[in-house]
């Protein structure tokens, strides 16, 4: 609406001029700022007309899983909504019919690549965002002593192209305490396994469940708990402490021609070397190798406890 008046003569105009905006489609948000691999839902909308979602596109194309975006959920034709994580920036295009007119909608996502972690391996964002996920594979909030938190083991791979993957190897035997690294090839010919790596679903302090019988230096076998109240003790978790493996695991990475990586329930990174001249035998504690996340949602790792 708007007031008129004559004063004194003269047309003077107040209020606010408003005419009916016709409705259009949006998406919310319309906008994203994330880190390499955060999980983002974009929703798209109208005030009150009804409209029929015909396409999604990623920079002009159907959104595919892939290096910019993986994990998508809905994103086609007939689904209002688009979820995925997102690796690189662009934007995202709702196409929809509505009053039987072809309409369009933008987001824009923009992803900031993180800081250099100072490990080449642990640049890359695909193995970051593989070991947060096999971390979450072996359920780390789950009750101990219930079977449901397990290690996963898997070895990292270099592609010939220099990039980086982690592949998860399963194994039956594996518990909430140790697990079984069985070397298998990569995916392709040419990619070549070049560390370990195996999660830690507990934190320091945490029972942990399904441990192997230790000998005694008398020869004594200690056996341990399997399973909640099957009357045996458990040990508590004390990996992190110990520079992000147990003596098993220094043990078994000095072993080996290769350096080996865990990562712990509160998403710390480890990288254990099986060179001891870098973390010397007694010296585990100090491993100056490790990294945390940026935050709780972050891909981002930076170095230091
Ligand atoms: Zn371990």
């Amino acid at each position: 609406m708007y007031v008129e008046e004559m004063i004194a003569g003269v047309s003077q105009t107040a209020g606010v001029h408003v005419t009916a905006q016709p409705d259009s489609l949006r998406i919310n948000p319309s906008s994203k700022s994330l880190d390499p691999g955060n999980t983002a839902t974009f929703q798209a909308t109208t005030s009150t007309t009804p409209f029929t979602v015909t396409a999604w596109t990623w920079n002009g194309v159907a959104p595919t899983n892939g290096h910019a975006l993986t994990n998508l959920s809905a994103c086609t034709a007939g689904s209002s909504s688009c979820m995925g994580e997102f690796y690189e920036s662009g934007t995202l295009t709702c196409e929809a019919v509505m009053n039987g007119v072809t309409v369009l909608a933008f987001a824009t996502v923009t992803v900031t690549p993180c800081a250099a972690t100072g490990d080449s391996i642990l640049d890359s964002p695909e193995v970051r965002k593989q070991m947060l996920d096999e971390l979450a594979a072996s359920n780390p909030s789950a009750t101990p002593g219930t079977g449901v938190k397990k290690e996963r083991a898997g070895l990292i791979f270099k592609r010939p192209d220099g990039s980086y993957y982690l592949k998860y190897i399963p194994d039956s035997t594996t518990t909430e305490c140790f697990s079984h690294l069985q070397y298998v090839p990569g995916d392709s010919v040419g990619d070549v396994a070049i560390v370990t790596f195996h999660t830690h679903p507990s934190n320091d302090g945490d029972p942990v469940y399904g441990c192997p019988p230790d000998t005694l230096a008398n020869g004594r076998v200690v056996r341990w708990a399997q399973r909640r109240n099957d009357g045996l003790r458990a040990p508590r978790a004390n990996s992190s402490g110990n520079g992000g493996g147990s003596d098993q695991d220094w043990s078994v990475v000095r072993s080996s021609a290769i350096d080996g990586y865990t990562i712990s329930k509160d998403g710390h990174v480890y990288m254990l070397p099986h060179d001891t001249t870098q973390v010397p035998v007694g010296d585990e504690a100090n491993n100056p190798n490790v990294w945390h996340r940026k935050d709780k949602n972050s891909v981002c790792l930076k170095h230091g406890r």
